[in-house]
């Protein structure tokens, strides 16, 4: 003989612990066979609820055993209890228990989702049950535009989906009128006639009488147990009696890809559902992201700036300037002379040394006046600033040493006192009142890392301009070019002990621009870290709004978990629908942010700050959006997934 469909053993439930501890079920014993029509029918709060879901594997009684076909229930492990719901059992509520959210099509397939089939299957399938109960027409339909008939037909549509060997129909008919009732009695003896064993629970005695057997519960007891028809129509096989025309699919064909992808489209649609709500969550994390984006963007635009800009003053430079090392400005302070510079040349690992002088100057050509910045100094500057003339050429040795009237101007000077697509060559301008001749137009080289224009200088040769412009046998600066900027460190200290020796003090500073490098990137470094921190976190705080979030729309839905686990959802699928959907809320957040860094990025670009995009930061911001979402989202997923699935159903 083979096991019965449903076999209790002196099962009892006792709800609470301790002093109020209240027992609802006291010692059931009842056998129920495949393909049975069976009402459970007692008076409200005789323990009739309380049995089904004990029957339906939601609950666990406090003593007894269950064995269903066989097996002993209390053994089987949540998933296992999650299998047999969703493979075997289809539950009918009084109150439908619809998702309202979902429409009565997403609804009726929603339980095949937890059996693994792909969306297809899924879709024709709740089809083709939808036309089966009559509801072709509305199955576009929220649960709230439907009357109570047409919902409890869905839900009826949803306890077949798969399959629905047993269905377990708790007062199915309690809140409808009595002609929409009898109409839902009437598919039930219809999916009787076709093979499904059906458990039909009732406190209406007339509803009862409709079944092939009514056992009567009176205080969590069996105080009756009635066979009223013949049992001859049961066990009809089920493989040829239900659903002909679409055959139930084999489960787990969509696989883990399909998993996910119906795990997404449910996360976009509660996503699209709380439309206001998502889109403050997702300000958050567009914020952070944006921020992250468009500060380490605008951090390494500047960087670059600097170094580019150290760059063009001539990167293998040592140069040495008058005043105490730890003095700022010392344009006025008169102990370098030309002399010294004479004296360096010729050391070790130095292959240039260019003396400068300088002061304020106004140049004069025509009626057009001009104020800018005299520089003397020698024919090697260009080679040494590794700068080109433009047109013309640039002070020459015999330049120097005649003390000739001659000038080199930069483009800024040029555009400035004469007009466009004039030659300046061969012109004579006056300089504070002297005439000099222009042999040379220097290149255009930008700002220097100090923001000064380097166009904006008149260059003169050393002597003339010590002679006639400035009168000062003092320079401004020494620049030596290094032949190895490896060895500088010991150049610069040769340099000052030379300097030192001459001076019998230090008033002198010597500036090594590798060493200038270093500085500006360490400074730039820790300001790109500071920034990142900032930016970090914000998108911390925007997955702590996540979370809030999350945890607040599992409570919100704890009824809609309810459902889902009734309908055969696994913890891990529960959990896996949340965590998607925190994750989907971060990851578009992400997009968005790296879309608004962008932008912002350009508009800091157009208002004049350098702005460097690259890959890494792009990346690393959108990454840790995404982990966000999978670090926030855990905690709520996780409580979701942890709910009892007979408490979440009863929340309200
Ligand atoms: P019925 O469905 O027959 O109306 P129930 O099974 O819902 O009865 O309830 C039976 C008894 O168990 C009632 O007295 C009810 O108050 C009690 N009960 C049901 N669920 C709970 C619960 N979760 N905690 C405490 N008592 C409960
Ligand atoms: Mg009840």
């Amino acid at each position: 003989m083979t096991a019965p469909l449903i076999d209790l053993r002196g099962i009892t439930r006792t709800y609470g612990a301790g002093e109020n501890a209240v027992q609802v079920l006291h010692g059931i014993d009842l056998s129920i066979a495949h393909g049975e029509f069976v009402a459970i029918c007692g008076q409200s709060g005789s323990g009739k609820s309380t049995l089904m879901n004990i029957l339906g594997c939601l609950d666990t009684p406090t003593g007894g055993q269950y064995l269903f076909e066989g097996r002993d229930v209390a053994r089987c492990s949540a998933d296992e209890l999650a299998a047999l719901r969703s493979e075997v059992f289809g539950f009918i509520f009084q109150r439908y228990n619809l998702i309202g959210t979902e429409t009565a099509l997403q609804n009726v397939a929603m339980p095949a989702i937890y059996r693994g089939l792909s969306g297809k299957l899924r879709e024709g399938r709740a089809k083709h049950l939808l036309d089966r109960l009559g509801l072709e027409a509305r199955a576009t339909f929220r649960p709230a535009a439907l009357s109570g008939g047409q919902q409890q037909r869905v839900s009826i549509a949803r306890a077949l989906m798969n399959g629905g060997r047993v269905i377990l129909a708790d007062e199915p008919t309690g809140a409808l009128d009595s002609a929409t009732g009898e109409e839902v009695l009437r598919l039930l003896r219809e999916l009787h006639a076709r093979g499904h064993t059906i458990i039909l629970i009732t406190h209406d005695a007339g509803i009862a009488g409709q079944a092939g057997r009514v056992i009567h519960l009176g205080d969590g007891r069996i105080v009756g147990d009635d066979r009223v028809g013949s049992p001859a129509d049961a066990g009809v096989p089920l493989a040829d009696a239900v659903d002909r025309g679409a055959p139930l699919p084999a489960p787990g064909q969509a696989g883990a890809v399909g998993d996910l992808a119906a795990a997404f489209a449910m996360a976009m649609r509660s996503l699209r559902n709380n439309l206001f709500r998502t889109s403050l969550t997702l300000l958050g994390i567009v914020i952070g992201v944006a921020a992250v984006i468009t500060m380490l963007a605008m951090g390494d635009g500047s960087k670059a700036e600097v170094l580019q800009r150290i760059e063009a003053m001539g990167p293998d430079l040592l140069v040495v300037r008058p005043g105490a090392p730890n003095i700022r400005g010392s344009s006025d302070v008169k102990t370098l002379t030309a002399d010294d510079g004479k004296a360096l040349e010729g050391m070790p690992n130095v292959r240039r040394v260019v003396p400068e002088n300088g002061k304020g100057i106004t140049v004069r050509f025509g009626r057009n006046d001009y104020s800018t910045n005299g520089v003397g100094t020698t024919a090697e500057y260009p080679v040494a600033r590794s700068w080109q003339v433009l047109s013309g050429q640039f002070l020459t040795d015999a330049d120097i040493a005649s003390y000739a009237p001659v000038a080199v101007i930069g483009t800024t000077v040029r555009d400035a006192i004469f007009t466009e697509g004039e030659n300046p060559l061969g012109q004579s301008i006056l300089i504070e009142n002297v005439p000099f001749e222009v042999i040379g137009v220097m290149s255009t080289k930008g700002e220097s890392a100090f923001g000064s224009d380097l166009d904006d200088n008149v260059f003169v040769p050393i002597t003339t301009g010590r002679m006639r412009l400035f009168g000062q046998s003092h320079v401004r600066a020494i620049a030596l070019q290094l032949a190895d900027m490896n060895r500088s460190e010991e150049t610069v200290a040769a340099v000052e002990e030379v300097l030192e020796a001459r001076h019998r003090t230090v008033d002198f500073k010597v500036r090594n621009m590798a060493s200038l490098i270093e500085t500006a990137t360490e400074t730039q470094n820790t300001m790109s870290l500071l920034l990142g921190s900032i930016a970090a976190i914000s998108l911390l705080v925007g997955g702590i709004g996540v979370m809030n979030i999350m945890l607040v729309s599992v409570t919100e839905r704890i009824r809609e978990i309810g459902i889902r686990m009734a309908c055969g959802a696994r913890r891990v699928q529960i959990q896996r629908q949340f965590l998607v959907e925190a994750v989907m809320v971060c990851a578009i957040g992400g997009l968005l942010g790296v879309g608004f860094g962008f932008v912002a990025g350009y508009v800091a670009r157009a208002l004049g700050s350098p702005v460097i995009f690259s890959l890494p930061p792009v990346l690393m911001a959108f990454g840790s959006a995404f982990a966000v979402g999978v670090v926030f989202g855990y905690l709520p997923a996780r409580r979701a997934a942890r709910l009892d699935p007979v408490v979440a159903l009863a929340s309200e």
